[in-house]
């Protein structure tokens, strides 16, 4: 499966903390023109092949750490840790 194939090249874990596990992970666009390129490669399938061309391009994140990147939070990771 491509997927698969495509997240094992790319370490088999989320780009920013240890969440390994495959339901949780997402392929993500490094230089993020997001939506734009997601128009032009689409998702999934798509997706994981164009990882494997050039995995360069690509990281893993998992769902929460995408959030985070998404909702421009991860600027404030700094605050989550003090306690
Ligand atoms: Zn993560």
């Amino acid at each position: 499966m491509q997927r698969v194939r495509a997240f094992m090249l790319l370490g088999g874990k989320c780009y920013k903390c240890p969440e390994n596990r495959m339901q949780t992970l997402e392929l993500e666009h490094i230089n993020d023109n997001g939506a734009e390129e997601r128009r032009t490669i689409g998702r999934g399938n798509v997706m994981a092949k164009e990882a494997l061309k050039r995995p360069n391009d690509f990281q893993l994140l998992c769902g929460s750490c995408h959030n985070l990147k998404t909702s421009g939070y991860e600027s404030v990771e700094v605050e989550f840790q003090k306690e």
